[in-house]
């Protein structure tokens, strides 16, 4: 559907859970955030139910995430029962990798096709360092067990000043040899990022540049996202820049989020959006359901502000674990 902004809106991301298996240090605080009860996480039966609704709004496109969706169980069975959806053409998921390896069975009939593999750094006292206790050598694992099973990846690096500046362009050349995206996205300025500084994506790229020399004839759009993508020359795969706090890209922004806890969220940035979770245990009938959804979804804000010294007073105060990044 359009929103009020002549916006397309057919992606929605699922976040399964705020529980994670690592704590990254812009993330989550060391030692976690208070969790959602059993009882207000949604139940796969009501995920299903929303995702109908909202099927029929012209979301074709779903994100699982989380906290880290593969530590909810049954998360590889329940992406099947959501591809069975009239219109949802496909469904990824973002993941920090580390269970990837002994899921590798089912992740090949669970019908994802894309999978977004946090790595920020590829050293591996950095990696435990920054997730406070993840081992590298799993989400490398990861990466080749999805690449075995021709699920499409996309590798995920916030960029952090001081931290893995100086690991731009070994990053970057994993997409040298292998048919793989590698992102580097601005840290947002949410929940525990407040003490740590962003790296711009102009920093990003003229590290590129220096490396692998002029990239502007090879920038193009991919996926479903506000990446912009360069392929340097003799690259397999390709480099993404998604310009989080930089650059506005709302005015194509094409997604509504669906926390764990059934708020169906509008932008990241504000805390605007409606509880779901009340309507579907109150028995709201389908249609009824997709109406309410129509007439917040039309009422998407038009952008964020985290670079804008106006601040709304509706501005998230959650992080990114908790939303479903
Ligand atoms: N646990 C999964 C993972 O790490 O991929 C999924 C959830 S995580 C919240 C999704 C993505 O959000 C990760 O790539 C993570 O690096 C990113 N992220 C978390 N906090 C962020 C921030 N403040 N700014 C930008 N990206 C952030
Ligand atoms: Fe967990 Fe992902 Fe947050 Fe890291 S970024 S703490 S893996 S939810």
């Amino acid at each position: 559907m359009l929103d009020s902004q002549g916006r397309l809106i057919d992606y929605l991301r699922i976040s399964l859970t705020d529980r994670c298996n690592l704590r990254c240090a812009y993330c989550m605080p060391k030692e976690g955030l208070p969790l959602i009860s059993h009882h207000d996480i949604l139940r796969y039966e009501e995920i299903l139910k929303i995702t109908r609704c909202i099927s029929n709004l012209g979301i074709e496109n779903i994100k699982l995430t989380g906290g880290e969706p593969l530590v909810r169980k049954g998360v590889l069975d329940f992406s099947r029962e959501l591809l069975k959806i009239p219109g949802i053409k496909n469904i990824s998921m973002t993941s920090n990798g580390i269970l990837i390896p002994e899921n590798k069975d089912k992740l090949k009939n669970s019908g994802i096709d894309s999978i977004n593999i946090s790595l920020d750094t590829l050293n591996s006292v950095k990696y435990a360092e920054i997730t406070r206790g993840g081992e590298l050598a799993k989400v490398l694992d990861a990466i080749e067990v999805c690449l075995d099973l021709g699920i499409a990846v996309k590798l995920n690096c916030v960029a952090i000043c001081g931290f893995n500046d100086d690991e731009i362009c070994s990053i970057a050349h994993l997409a040298k040899d292998k048919d793989l995206q590698v992102r580097f996205i601005e840290l947002m300025p949410m929940g525990s990022a407040e003490g740590y500084k962003y790296l711009s994506a102009e920093h990003i790229l003229s590290a590129i540049k220096v490396r692998y020399g002029r990239l502007s004839d090879h920038k193009k759009r991919e996926g479903h996202g506000p990446a912009v993508y360069y392929k340097p020359a003799g690259f397999v795969g390709s480099i993404g820049i998604i310009h989080a706090v930089s650059r506005c890209f709302c005015s194509s922004c094409n997604r509504v989020r669906l926390t764990s806890d059934g708020f169906l969220k509008l932008c990241l940035h504000y805390d605007t959006g409606v509880d779901l979770k009340s309507l579907v245990r109150a028995q709201t009938p389908d249609d009824e359901l997709t109406e309410v959804m129509r007439k917040y979804i039309y009422d998407k804000p038009r952008q964020h502000s985290f670079s804008s010294e106006n601040k709304r007073n509706d501005i998230e105060c959650k992080g990114m674990s908790q939303i479903g990044g």
